[in-house]
């Protein structure tokens, strides 16, 4: 399987199991074996590692992954799809199949997933977690997002296909249209690297988008640097809840119960933060501070209490 998956070759193999293509799982198989390698390769993958894959499809990266980490924990949701991976890849021995949903109520990771990693990673002295996946386009995000939140088992990096637009707002810079919450979110935590942009060409079925093949790797010292980590997930997503508004507007209404406009004004002059500012304009060490500011006053106030 590893070096057929053509459209022929998927066509034939789906027939025979008496399966198609599930749009509403994102099923669009890679097509191109140069660029399957290519997230292989990406990922610089060593025995040392634990491979997370998400949507095993017909097992075709799978099998290149299980050939240069040490374990691989591949999940797919649709039942057919884990059976045949498994049937073809029956030859490995380093490969653990979830035959699950990744995400538990949409936007968390699934337990299962989360118990079998932190098993996996007991197992193997200095284990590095890395993510490697042609993820479905609709679970992308949380799952990015919450392998960010745990600390124990936060991958060292992550080498995903995902849709083009979603890699843009990754990877923007401040003040352009795709800069918020996520890009601020990722950015304080990892270097992120767009890879490869990718035609709808090079899938089947063909999606109706661009894609790209995105490189996050983690940067353990920028991470230490945020106290708290739910703290600042929450201060990013909403700077960006009111997009139009002005910066200082946003922050009067967000934590209009927590802290006076006398407060928010005092942070705001103290970073030189004053005047038409509006959030997709401030850098990324720039909202840390100003989260941080926000975070220990809403701390001293708490301890007040
Ligand atoms: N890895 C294969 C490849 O590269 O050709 C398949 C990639 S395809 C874009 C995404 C795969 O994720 C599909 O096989 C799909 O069934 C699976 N999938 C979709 N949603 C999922 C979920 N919530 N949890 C686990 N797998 C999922």
């Amino acid at each position: 399987m590893v070096n057929r998956q053509t459209t022929t070759f998927l066509k034939q193999r789906m027939e025979e199991a008496g399966i198609r293509p599930v749009s509403k799982f994102g099923q669009n198989f890679l097509i191109d074996l140069n660029l399957v390698n290519m997230i292989a390769d990406s990922a610089n993958l060593t025995k040392q590692d634990i491979a997370v894959e998400v949507g095993t499809g017909t097992g075709s990266l799978t099998g290149l992954i299980a050939q240069k980490a040490g374990r691989v924990i591949t999940v797919e949701i649709d039942q057919n799809l884990s059976q045949l991976a498994q049937e073809e890849l029956a030859s490995f021995d380093n490969i653990i199949f979830l035959q699950q949903d990744a995400l538990r109520n949409k936007n968390n990771l699934s337990s299962l997933l989360i118990e079998t990693i932190r098993e996996e990673m007991a197992g193997v002295d200095g284990a590095r977690l890395k993510l490697v996946a042609n993820l479905p386009y609709n679970i992308a995000t949380p799952l990015i997002t919450n392998l960010l939140t745990l600390d124990d088992i936060v991958p060292t990096s992550m080498t995903v296909t995902i849709q083009k637009e979603l890699a843009d707002r990754i990877v923007a810079r401040p003040g352009t249209k795709d800069y918020g919450a996520l890009s601020l979110w990722i950015q304080a935590q990892c270097s992120p690297e767009i890879v490869r942009i990718m035609s709808p060409q090079v899938f089947w079925p063909r999606p109706k988008v661009d894609s790209a093949i995105i490189h996050l790797e983690t940067d353990f010292n920028k991470r230490r640097r945020i106290p708290d980590l739910a703290y600042y997930h929450r201060f990013v997503r909403n700077l960006f809840i009111h997009r139009r508004k002005l910066l200082r507007g946003v922050l009067v209404s967000v934590f209009k119960n927590e802290l006076s406009k006398q407060q928010i004004d005092n942070v705001l002059e103290g970073l030189n933060l004053t005047g038409k500012l509006r959030a997709e304009q401030l850098a990324v060490p720039v909202v840390f501070e100003l989260c941080e500011r926000f975070r220990e006053i809403q701390q001293q106030e708490d301890k007040a209490l």
